[in-house]
């Protein structure tokens, strides 16, 4: 008798597993349906992959964001994270000027005019933003998801005492692999 196991590999399959292997993000992404179909505003599939293999964030920012998120309860906390492609090493809060702060955030326009100018001027560069999920787990919630813009952009969600990373992409927000540095 020859046992009747079938292996499928399905994309889902390669983004669970790429939190042990980063290389699966990339792979996942090539493999899924519909990469013909190109936006002008689709960022290659390679750049989660670049970020994936080499991306650290220190662990200085890990437990700000934490902190952040338990001053911030029972409201969201958000704000910004600056760095490189390969590591997130700051970090500046913003106001959460949504008018229902204890379920949505929407960062204060002001600080992200700011974080241009600062970017424009040679200062730290943005890569992403932050929020926390007061009484959720540190995943995007549907909101999230519709507001994330495919721009390539860090998400760094905060819940249950974690911070998960998220990467904008043309197929939303994908999970993304990090390690922590000391620093
Ligand atoms: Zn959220």
């Amino acid at each position: 008798m020859v046992p009747a196991t079938v292996t499928a590999p399905s994309p889902m399959s390669a983004f669970t597993r790429s939190r042990d292997n980063p290389l699966a993000v990339a792979n996942a992404l090539s493999s899924r349906p519909g990469l013909s179909i190109v936006p002008a505003m689709r960022w290659p599939s390679d750049m989660v992959g670049a970020w994936a293999m080499t991306l650290t964030v220190t662990s200085t920012v890990v437990a700000a964001l934490l902190d952040e998120a338990t001053r911030a309860h029972p409201r969201e906390a958000c704000g910004l994270l600056f760095g490189t492609e390969g590591q997130i090493a700051a970090y500046h809060p913003a106001a959460n000027v949504h008018a229902s702060p204890e379920t949505h955030f929407e960062i204060d326009p002001q600080a992200l005019i700011d974080a241009q100018r600062t970017m424009r001027g040679g200062g730290p560069r943005l890569v992403g933003y932050y929020h926390s999920h007061p009484s959720g787990l540190p995943e995007p919630s549907a909101t999230d998801r519709a507001l994330a813009a495919p721009d390539g952009m860090v998400w760094a969600i905060v819940g249950e005492a974690r911070v998960e990373l998220w990467w904008a992409g043309s197929d939303g927000l994908l999970p993304l692999p990090y390690r922590v540095m000391e620093a």
